[in-house]
C-alpha cells in the first residue's frame, strides 16, 4: 500500500486520519500517494481541477462532499 509517512499536502499537518487526495504515477515502477487532512485540506483539494474524481468519491463516501458552507 501507499506510504503513510508523509504529511498534509494542503497544511503539512501529520494526522492519523488523512486520506489519499492524489496518486503520482512513476513511469512503470510503484507510485506513491500525496495525503490531506480530510478536512477541510481533501475538501479544498477536491474542488481544484486537477484533483482525481475518485477523490471526490471518497469525501462523498465520508459524507464530505459535495461541501456545504
Ligand atoms: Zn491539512
Amino acid at each position: 500500500m501507499w506510504s503513510r509517512a508523509a504529511p498534509c499536502i494542503v497544511c503539512g499537518a501529520n494526522r492519523p486520519d488523512m486520506m489519499l487526495v492524489q496518486i503520482i504515477e512513476v513511469g512503470s515502477g510503484p507510485g506513491w500517494g500525496h495525503y490531506a487532512c480530510p478536512e477541510p485540506c481533501a475538501q479544498q483539494y477536491a474542488s481544484r481541477t486537477y484533483a482525481p474524481e475518485w477523490l471526490r468519491s471518497d469525501l462523498r463516501e465520508r459524507g464530505l462532499w459535495p461541501v456545504s458552507s
